[in-house]
């Protein structure tokens, strides 16, 4: 996996420069330690997720682009398929569920690709894009079981970790876990000293469980913070993430809120909610890192409207 890793580095160097990494005396302050920023929210549609779409287009053979590609998701990962197919000239389609707001299915159809809106629920969408791909033979994309979207968001760790090998620990939001599990196996490969550690919302902490429980568990999905909304673990990264991770915390909706507006007044950085949620378990747990030079992954900048509603104060 480490070689698909560094080649999926080679082959996104056509397409997107390394993102800034810099680290904030006020957040210094407010962290009681030294913290590094991860600039994933300045990537073209705002998100690290852009790494793996553009992976896995980019391995896809003539036969497959012309079929395009099917997925669920409301958010990031539907941009990022939409974009790379803008990229590589793949009709994509979107399904998300029916009460997804209109600007997120227009943010995909702004790049070209095809957002339905349908069901009640997520899980309403990945059947309808199942049966989708069944019809068409357009090819279904899972976004948390699929080892390309591993490999190309694994090159944003290795861009943190060349460029500060002395690192103690990587923090790092987790929905489905694909981010998190690509951290710790460029860290086995390149800073062995170096721990991942994994934060999830307390509101939706399927993943958090599942790692806990040493298998895949389904829990209830009510946080508010998009990134990091799902209902269950998935495989793949459970697998990877077993053996490797470090810790994995659990913060609560209102400390993301509070790490967004941290990040804002002090980093002049907009985070949406998962975007913050790492700086949120590094503030949340002082004695883990106090003394420790972390750096926590700025994931997205793709703040809702209730985001930056409240950025002024809760
Ligand atoms: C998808 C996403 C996450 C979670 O990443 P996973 O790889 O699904 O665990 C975190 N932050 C943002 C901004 C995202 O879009």
């Amino acid at each position: 996996m480490i070689d698909d890793i560094r080649a999926a580095r080679e082959l996104l160097s056509r397409h997107l420069p390394p993102t800034p990494m810099w680290s904030y005396p006020l957040v210094d302050r407010a962290a009681g330690t030294s913290v590094l920023v991860k600039h994933e929210n300045t990537q073209p549609v705002g998100a690290f997720k852009v790494r793996g779409g553009l992976t896995l287009l980019a391995g896809m053979s003539a036969a497959e682009r012309e079929r395009g590609t099917v997925t669920w998701s409301t958010g990031n990962h539907a941009q990022s398929l939409a974009y790379a197919g803008h990229v590589f000239g793949v009709k994509c389609t979107v399904v998300m569920p029916g009460g997804t707001p209109a600007g997120k299915a227009e943010a995909v159809e702004a790049w070209g690709a095809r957002a339905v809106r349908i069901g009640d629920s997520l899980e309403d969408a990945e059947r309808y894009a199942r049966q989708h791909a069944e019809e068409t033979g357009a090819r279904l994309i899972s976004p948390g079981d699929t080892p390309e979207l591993l490999a190309g968001v694994g090159t944003v760790y290795l861009e943190i970790l060349e460029a500060r090998p002395d690192l103690d620990a990587i923090v790092v939001p987790v929905g489905s876990g694909t981010g998190a599990a690509a951290a710790c196996l460029v860290a086995a490969e390149v800073a062995p000293h170096c721990a991942v550690i994994a934060v999830q919302s307390s509101a939706s902490p399927a993943a958090h469980d599942s790692w806990r429980a040493g298998e895949i568990v389904e829990r209830p999905n009510r946080t508010a913070v998009a990134g990091l909304a799902t209902g269950r673990g998935f495989a793949l990264p459970q697998g990877v993430l077993r053996d490797r991770l470090a810790d994995f915390l659990l913060v609560s909706d209102g400390q993301i809120a509070e790490a967004r507006r941290l990040l804002a007044t002090a980093a002049h950085t907009l985070a949406e909610g998962a975007g913050a949620a790492a700086l949120a378990g590094v503030l949340s747990r002082p004695e883990l890192f106090t003394g420790r030079r972390v750096a926590v992954v700025c994931t997205g900048g793709n703040a809702d409207p209730a985001e930056l509603a409240t950025l002024s104060g809760p």
